[in-house]
């Protein structure tokens, strides 16, 4: 691996300077479990590495059933799912947070890592997505907020520019009657990339019976996760039926465009589509009603 200069700021502010004045040659390091691997590899290069994880402000984790969820963008999986609030509050994220790798993995890897990493099969994306969950963004220009769903430009390429962290993710308070899901496809039972994956959120009328409101977001089906905007309207005011989920994949199906690779073919990762949103819309409702899924 090349050498490169280390840093760890404990500030916002000295962490942006860091960044902006490194000619583009800085690294972010949050966990580190994607981007140690991507230098080791030559797949990244670095003149400084900047250690975010001594930033009072990414580290923050602050739930409230009025206020939402506070996500700062370095704190480790196993501190999201460890916390019973949060895990009743957001099962999808919660969910895609405990199968991100394995027990080491998670008390490292972050989910603002995983986004910022921008890789098209992050798990913890559609969940993120589902949640509707918004990025706050620092850098030498000051605060900025920007959609889960608009982050994602490209394979491993997002909207941060020079001199630009991602700081916190903002979740809006769980609504009453509402549940959330992740699922992924993979061929073994863990450590595994998705072949595709779908977190879907949904809130359902007073009595249980209807669909209010549902967001639906999918990964390693198209070169960034997605939002399944189409599909996520559709479902506004139909019943929570095995029917209406079964739609509800095939009009998710639309926002697919995904590549043969070793993991699966096109028309797989399509199919998948319409099986993970069916599976999640159920597992999600289950759970909206009080359920245990
Ligand atoms: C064995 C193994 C298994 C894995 N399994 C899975 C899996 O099942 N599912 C999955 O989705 N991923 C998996 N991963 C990938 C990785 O663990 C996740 O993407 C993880 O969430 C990355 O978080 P991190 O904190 O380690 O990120 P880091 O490696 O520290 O950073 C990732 C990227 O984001 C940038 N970055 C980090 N924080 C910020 C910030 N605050 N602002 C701007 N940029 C930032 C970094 O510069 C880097 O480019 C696995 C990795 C390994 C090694």
């Amino acid at each position: 691996m090349k050498d490169f200069s280390y840093a760890a700021p404990t500030t916002l502010a000295e962490a942006s300077r860091l960044l902006a004045g490194a000619n583009g040659k800085a690294r972010i390091l949050a966990g580190g479990t994607d981007i140690i691997v991507q230098l080791r590899e030559g797949l990244r290069d670095a003149d400084l590495v900047v250690d975010v994880k001594r930033i009072p402000d990414l580290a923050e984790l602050s739930y409230s059933p009025g206020k939402g969820l506070r996500l700062g963008a370095s704190v480790p999986c196993c501190q999201i799912y460890e916390h019973q609030a949060i895990a009743k509050a957001y099962p999808a994220l919660v969910d895609s947070a405990r199968i991100v790798g394995g027990w080491q993995i998670q008390s490292r890897a972050s989910v603002g890592g995983n986004l910022c990493n921008s890789s098209p099969a992050g798990d913890t994306i559609p969940a993120l997505i589902a949640h509707g969950a918004t990025c706050v963004i620092a850098g030498p220009g000051g605060h900025r907020e920007v959609k889960v769903e608009e982050f994602c430009t490209g394979p491993g390429k997002n909207v941060l520019q020079p001199g630009e962290l991602l700081v916190t993710l903002i979740f809006p308070p769980p609504a009453a009657k509402s549940g959330s899901a992740y699922e992924r496809f993979i061929p073994r039972n863990e450590m595994d990339i998705a072949v595709a994956g779908a977190g879907t959120w949904v809130k359902l009328s007073a009595n249980g019976a209807k669909i209010e409101q549902a967001r639906i977001g999918l990964c390693a089906i198209a070169p960034t996760p997605k939002f399944a905007a189409e599909a996520s309207g559709w479902l506004a005011g139909r019943p929570a039926s095995e029917g209406t989920f079964a739609q509800a994949g095939e009009l998710a199906k639309k926002v697919a465009s995904p590549i043969t690779d070793m993991r699966g073919t096109v028309e797989y990762r399509v199919h998948l589509v319409g099986v993970l949103v069916k599976r999640t819309l159920a597992k999600a409702v289950e759970r909206a009603r009080g359920g245990d899924a």
